[in-house]
C-alpha cells in the first residue's frame, strides 16, 4: 500500500500497560494477516506461563514470541552472573537486527528493551545499538519498543511515544500479578 509508513512506537512510563499496548497492536496486525515477531529482553527464565507465548504456539509462524532474557537482574533472588544477562541481551539485539533486515516481518516488538538500556544499577546494552536498529528499520515495518524511563534520544528517534502514568496499581494493595492480565 503506497501510504504505508512503518512507525517507530515507544510505550514508556511507570504505569502498567506498556507490554499490554504492544500486544494489542500485535493483535490488530495479526488480524490483517501480518507477520509479527516479539522479542522479550528480560522474560525467559520465570516460572510463569505467558499468554502471549501460548498464543504464538497456535499462530506460528505468523506470530512468534522469543523470550531471550534470563529473568530478573539483581533482584528477586537473581543469582546468575551479571555477564550471563549481558550476553543474553546482546544476543537478543543481534537476533533483532538479523530478523529485522530479513524483511520477513510487518511488526517487530522489542519488549522491555528500554529497561536493558539501563535501569536501577545495571546496563545490558548500548543506546547506540538500539538507535542503529531504529535507523536501519525497513521503511514499511513497524517497530515497537517498551520499558520505563525511555531516554531522550529514543523519544527523539520515535514517531509515536506514549507514557503510561500510574494512578492506581493493585500491587500497592498487595494483590499479586494475575493470569490473563499480567502474564
Ligand atoms: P503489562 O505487561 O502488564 O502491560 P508493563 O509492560 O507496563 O505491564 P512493566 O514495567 O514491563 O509493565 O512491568 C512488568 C510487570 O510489572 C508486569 O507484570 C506488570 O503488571 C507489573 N507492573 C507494571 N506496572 C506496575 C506498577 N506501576 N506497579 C507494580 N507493578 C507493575
Ligand atoms: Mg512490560
Amino acid at each position: 500500500m503506497a501510504s504505508r509508513k512503518g512507525l517507530t512506537i515507544v510505550y514508556t512510563g511507570n504505569g502498567k500497560g506498556k507490554t499490554s499496548a504492544a500486544l494489542g497492536a500485535a493483535m490488530r496486525a495479526l488480524g490483517h494477516g501480518w507477520r509479527v515477531l516479539i522479542i522479550q529482553f528480560f522474560k525467559g527464565d520465570w516460572p510463569v506461563v505467558y499468554g502471549e507465548l501460548e498464543l504464538a504456539k497456535r499462530l506460528h509462524p505468523q506470530f512468534e514470541v522469543l523470550q531471550l532474557g534470563r529473568g530478573f537482574v539483581k533482584i528477586m533472588g537473581d543469582k546468575k552472573p551479571f555477564e550471563e544477562h549481558v550476553e543474553a541481551a546482546q544476543a537478543a539485539l543481534n537476533l533483532t537486527r538479523e530478523r529485522m533486515l530479513s524483511g520477513n516481518y510487518d511488526l517487530i516488538i522489542l519488549d522491555e528493551v528500554i529497561y536493558a538500556l539501563g535501569y536501577l544499577d545495571f546496563k545490558l546494552i548500548d543506546l547506540k545499538d538500539v538507535l542503529q536498529i531504529i535507523r536501519e528499520k525497513p521503511p514499511q515495518m513497524h517497530l515497537i519498543l517498551t520499558g520505563r524511563n525511555a531516554p531522550a534520544e529514543i523519544i527523539e528517534a520515535a514517531d509515536l511515544v506514549t507514557e503510561m502514568m500510574e494512578i492506581k496499581h493493585p500491587m500497592k494493595k498487595g494483590i499479586p500479578a494475575q493470569q490473563g492480565i499480567d502474564y
